[in-house]
């Protein structure tokens, strides 16, 4: 079959990989109709998450359920479904504590041998363990490309407004307007937030956080700080989002949160990054890190996307083949694009 794979920093290519077969007798084979080119994705395009030359890429996937192994009872063949970025067992002491994020047999989809050597969804087929944990059906009245967004994008979205614990009537920064940034926007609009204010320095991602609500706060042309602070009476936000990913944008959340506040860090860190510590400690901060736990929050999330609540369909601006993947990833990479869809 054929699958988008890494090659090297900046370079990913279809191949043929053989078609995969099942494992256990909780897995399923799903064949793909669409995947997503994520922000996760870039960190593997970029080389900062290193993965092995030849690994198929991607971990947003709805599909048709193709097999399935004898112990798999919530699908059956023929199911529409969209799947979690990662699987989960359910029976682990971190899965009985509802954090499937850190179950202790989690494979991450399209992420090499580090993150559970599972390969990724921009394929024709993709094997999918722990089937009844990890894959959803595809509720009535949610599109199958917008199905996509619940397993991780707007799952995460809304994961870090969970985790910043985010209340009715606060004000809520969220930096980084890609895919996650713009659905953390409108999940903290769901939860009450009275001011999201919305920073990046794309304009057309500036105006996407607009229309869903957000006051736009452009990175380079505005001082972000005084902005915030003047709007929050001088306090500073009660949670800042970062969705991001790098020193920098860790350091302004850090300076935008307000003394007692939350920062929720949804932006995947790979290295080393220095924080002020005393910066952190005086306004005692409480910092949220990590994988989303999207197998966690995916019904909810599902049910708002189909009552209405949380809605992704603006994030979707290209559809492309699969054989189109190396110049998705150059679009997306040039900030071109928010949500590429890739049909194989
Ligand atoms: P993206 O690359 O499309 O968006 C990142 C945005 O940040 C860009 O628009 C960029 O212009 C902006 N930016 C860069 N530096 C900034 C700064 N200092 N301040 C404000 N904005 C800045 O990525 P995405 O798909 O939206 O994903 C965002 C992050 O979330 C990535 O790090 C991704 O890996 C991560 N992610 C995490 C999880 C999780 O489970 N925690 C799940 C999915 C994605
Ligand atoms: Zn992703």
């Amino acid at each position: 079959m054929r699958a988008l794979t890494f090659q090297a920093p900046g370079e990913v290519r279809v191949i043929d990989v053989p078609a995969p077969e099942l494992t256990g007798p909780g897995d399923a084979i799903v064949r793909v109709q669409a995947s997503g080119v994520c922000g996760s994705d870039l960190h593997i395009y970029h080389g900062r998450v290193r993965i092995e030359p030849g690994f198929v890429l991607g971990h947003e996937l709805v599909g048709t359920v193709e097999q399935v192994g004898d112990d798999v009872a919530r699908v059956s063949v023929g199911d529409r479904v969209l799947s979690c970025f990662h699987t989960a067992c359910g029976s682990c002491f971190y899965c009985l504590a509802g954090t499937y994020q850190h179950c202790t047999r989690r494979r991450v989809f399209g992420h090499g041998a580090a993150m559970g050597n599972l390969p990724g969804a921009q394929a024709e087929r993709v094997l999918v363990p722990d089937a009844d944990m990890t894959l959803r059906l595809l509720p009535a009245g949610v599109s199958e490309e917008l199905g996509l967004f619940a397993g991780d994008v707007m799952g995460t979205g809304y994961h870090a407004i969970a985790a910043g614990n985010v209340r009715p009537g606060d004000a809520v920064a969220v930096l980084g307007l890609g895919p996650v940034g713009l659905c953390a926007v409108q999940a903290a609009r769901a939860a009450g937030a009275a001011a999201v204010f919305a920073v990046d320095s794309v304009p057309a991602r500036l105006a996407m956080a607009e229309s869903f609500g957000a006051t736009p706060v452009h990175l380079t042309e505005q001082d972000v700080a005084s902005t915030i602070v003047a709007a929050t009476a001088g306090r500073g936000a009660d949670v800042v989002v970062e969705a991001v990913g790098d020193a920098a944008a860790l350091g302004l959340a850090l300076a935008l949160v307000r003394p007692a506040g939350a920062v929720s860090v949804v932006g995947v860190h790979a290295e080393r990054a220095q924080v002020h510590m005393g910066l952190m400690w005086i306004k005692g901060v409480t910092m949220h890190t990590g994988l989303a736990n999207v197998i966690g929050h995916v019904d909810r999330v599902l049910a708002m996307m189909s009552g209405g609540v949380l809605d992704p369909g603006p994030l979707v601006t290209h559809h492309m083949s699969l054989d189109e993947g190396s110049e998705a990833y150059a679009i997306f990479d040039r900030r071109e694009a928010l949500k590429i869809i890739l049909a194989p």
